[in-house]
């Protein structure tokens, strides 16, 4: 039945490009069942209007960027996860797989780098924005461009970054529902997914995550800052690994870096979003 639906949505979306003729590509599935993004191929259809903006971002950054900015083949399709049940919400530090992918995730949004779309524009891969109420309330439109980009997506990170842990159930929902309202009133979307601040919880926390209407809540395996990804364990982006970046003054270092490191360990990036049911 899924293949079903998978074969028929490639159909529907090969009509709606206009491509002609031959088979449906790994790619083609992927970005049907991944949703409305997929890095384009130097091969095959007309570029679509992503990969026309993608080349047009890439050509616009300075040489010196440029050269950094690694090119990604595309994710498979993704497999959802299995949530806990019982009344909270699912918690991980990375998504259990064997799949060639990572997962990036930035939080916060204070240092508001106007390099910001420009590179994601030119990457053109997903990216999960966990945004902090009070680092983004000077200029939440700041954040509309890079939300409107295919694959990127704003999460919930709570109003004030307190720490949660043994907090009580009130406090815990005022600052984790407030955070989910305030984003969906700046972005017309309401979060699904949840990161608690420095990634302390209770079992608190994952109740009113779940109660505040959201899914599951993330740590991470891999840190950055200073233009440096700092590993957990082993040195290496492994399979379904979370990485953590913020919006820092060393923004494009921190986000060149996050990439580098994911395109050595010979993964690509996909959407945290598409794995969760
Ligand atoms: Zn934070």
């Amino acid at each position: 039945m899924k293949r079903i639906r998978v074969a028929a949505a490639a159909a529907a979306l090969m009509i709606l490009a206009g491509c002609s003729g031959g088979t449906s590509s790994p790619r083609t599935e992927s970005q049907a069942a991944a949703g409305n993004w997929a890095q384009p191929s130097a091969s095959g259809p007309p570029a679509s209007p992503q990969a026309t903006a993608q080349a047009a971002a890439l050509a616009a950054l300075p040489e010196a960027l440029r050269n950094r900015v690694p090119k990604f083949g595309p994710p498979p399709a993704p497999t959802k996860v299995t949530l806990p049940g019982g009344g909270g919400a699912g918690w991980f530090s990375a998504i259990p797989t064997n799949e060639k992918i990572a997962f990036i995730t930035i939080d916060d949004g204070w240092s508001k780098d106007p390099m910001a779309l420009k590179l994601f524009q030119a990457a053109n891969v997903p990216i999960t924005l966990f945004l902090e109420v009070n680092a983004i309330k000077d200029d939440p439109n700041y954040f509309k461009p890079l939300r409107d980009l295919p694959g990127v997506t704003i999460e919930d990170h709570t109003i004030s970054h307190p720490n949660l842990k043994g907090r009580s159930y009130d406090f815990q929902k005022h600052e984790i529902c407030g955070g989910a309202d305030k984003l969906e009133q700046y972005y017309g979307k309401r979060p699904t997914l949840f990161r608690p601040p420095g990634g302390t919880h209770d079992a608190t926390t994952l109740k009113v995550v779940h109660d505040c209407g959201m899914k599951a809540a993330f740590y991470w395996h891999e840190t950055t800052d200073h233009g440096v990804v700092f590993y957990q364990s082993v040195h290496k982006v492994q399979p379904g690994d979370i990485i953590l970046m913020h919006f820092r003054p060393r923004f494009v270092d921190d986000f060149l870096a996050v990439l580098k490191a994911i395109h050595k360990a010979g993964l690509t990036p996909a959407r945290l979003e598409d794995y969760i049911p």
